[in-house]
């Protein structure tokens, strides 16, 4: 930061910033869920003003990013309605450098104090959270409760049991309420522990005759936040120690969340424990919908700076129906894939590529260029010729017979449909379905040559 840069707090202009960066959070907080408000804007804050430059804080790579991409126009024109001039608006990341002047109102929430009684928790993965988490019917409620559970720990839902199939996102909404509640109450202990690692754990302490210290340090815990609790059946030991755990920390009045790919009724454990889990908000989450796989696709294209077409989302979406962590699987696959080829990502291409991976069960991607070729084969003509102007019969019907299987196999438009055939105008497409439509109904060796070619266009490819 140069000299001339001045720090937020020394100058009026900082003082106006500062104001105006109240009424921007007071406006986000309207537009913005609640926890991707509380934990990715309300810790950024104006850092310094050079000029017609405002610096914004960010407190992590991914907070910078995700405001430069989601927020900073908003932001701007909030910033600069206010102040009543135009400004340039760049996000900073924040490292060890000076702290940032603290608004007065809003004086961040004091840490705690580190002890040697730290909880024991593995380390939240800083993509999975609200924020990223795209909801669908399959997992709204597990969300809802996920997100009531992150503003208010130790509340109704205690304890939060999540379950359901693997790659559905469990993991990722047990991290998100980890991390907002990081941000939101930073004097809270929270330890978030896989049924496998607490297993592990316990075992270490057993061996090493550290259960007092073992136990110690698991009933020093406000937030509670235990992964795939399956792993602990047919442990006898481990299944005691963590009821007994279990236990402490409910009774202290401690928020607890669990997640397991099974229903507890499903679950080997002791009634005791799963009596317990019953009396708790049960949320499942099951395989998402088409448009929901599609959604959570363009967002990790997003993310990931990628730039795919909708009809290849399309056919991701269709080609993995179960498993998220293999449709995100599928598209980084694809990606790579791609950029070693210096090729774009075609459908044609994410056929060929996929399809080797996951079995060619999704129908295949039908578009325009497609149906020209296939067309084009059958009546044993030139594709350039289908685009082109020629108007001898033996070239215009196959011609309209593409423009036609076009219109009923693709959701391309009239007008894309005319561009695709050399520039042509809707009209003369509308023209050339009705005349086919036509012909279909008179001449019946035509209608199911075009009944074959059409079938033939909509099936899977030969292995
Ligand atoms: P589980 O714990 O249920 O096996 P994860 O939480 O590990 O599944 O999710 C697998 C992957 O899918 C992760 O990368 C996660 O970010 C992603 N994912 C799952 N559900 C969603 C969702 N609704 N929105 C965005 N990403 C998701
Ligand atoms: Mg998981």
């Amino acid at each position: 930061m140069s000299e001339k840069q001045l720090q937020l707090g020394e100058d009026s202009t900082f003082l106006s910033v500062q104001d105006a960066w109240e009424r921007a959070l007071e406006v986000l907080a309207q537009q913005v869920n609640k926890p991707s408000f509380e934990s990715l804007i309300r810790s950024a804050r104006p850092v310094a003003v050079d000029g017609d430059l405002v610096r914004i804080g960010a407190n992590s790579t991914f907070q910078k990013q995700w405001l430069e991409s989601k927020h900073l126009d908003a932001i701007k024109d909030i910033l600069e309605s206010h102040l009543g001039f135009p400004i340039t608006l760049k996000v900073d990341l924040l490292e060890k450098g000076p702290e940032p002047v603290i608004m007065a109102d809003k004086l961040p929430k004091k840490p705690r104090p580190r002890t040697d009684e730290e909880p024991i928790s593995q380390p939240l993965n800083s993509r999975y959270t609200f924020d990223s988490f795209v909801v669908g019917p399959n997992n709204r409620l597990a969300h809802a409760c996920a997100a009531s559970v992150a503003e208010r720990p130790g509340g109704t839902y205690n304890p939060l049991f999540i379950y359901g199939g693997a790659g559905l996102g469990k993991t990722h909404l047990m991290h998100a309420v980890g991390q907002y509640v990081l941000a939101d109450r930073p004097d809270m202990r929270v330890a978030y522990i896989s049924g496998e690692t607490f297993t592990y754990h316990y075992i270490t302490a057993l061996r090493e005759h550290r259960t007092a210290d073992f136990r110690r340090r698991y009933r020093n815990i406000d937030l509670w936040l235990v992964d795939d609790i399956q792993f602990l059946t047919g442990k006898e030991r481990t299944e005691e120690e963590f009821f007994h755990t279990y236990n402490a920390l409910y009774e202290m009045g401690k928020q607890i969340v669990l997640t397991s790919d099974r229903a507890p009724k499903h679950l080997e454990l002791d009634n005791r424990l799963l009596s317990r889990f019953e009396c708790g908000m049960l949320a499942d989450v099951s395989p998402p919908d088409l448009e929901t796989r599609m959604a959570i696709l363009q967002n990790k294209a997003e993310a990931e700076h990628m730039s795919l077409s909708d009809e290849v989302i399309l056919y991701i979406a269709r080609l993995i129906t179960s498993n998220i962590r293999q449709l995100e699987g599928a598209l980084i696959k694809l990606h790579a894939y791609a950029s070693l080829m210096k090729t774009a990502v075609t459908p044609t291409l994410a056929e060929d590529v996929l399809g080797q991976y996951f079995g060619n069960c999704a129908p295949p991607v039908v578009d325009v260029q497609k149906i020209q070729q296939e067309v084009a084969k059958r009546f044993n003509v030139d594709v350039c010729d289908i685009k082109g102007k020629c108007r001898s019969k033996e070239i215009v019907i196959p011609r309209q017979v593409a423009m036609y299987l076009a219109r009923q196999l693709t959701e391309t438009s009239l007008p894309a449909i005319g561009k695709a055939f050399g520039g042509k105008d809707h009209t003369t497409v509308l023209h050339a379905c009705k005349k086919i439509e036509e012909k279909l109904t008179k001449d019946k060796s035509f209608a199911s040559l075009v009944e074959e070619i059409s079938r033939h266009i909509g099936q899977p490819k030969a292995e």
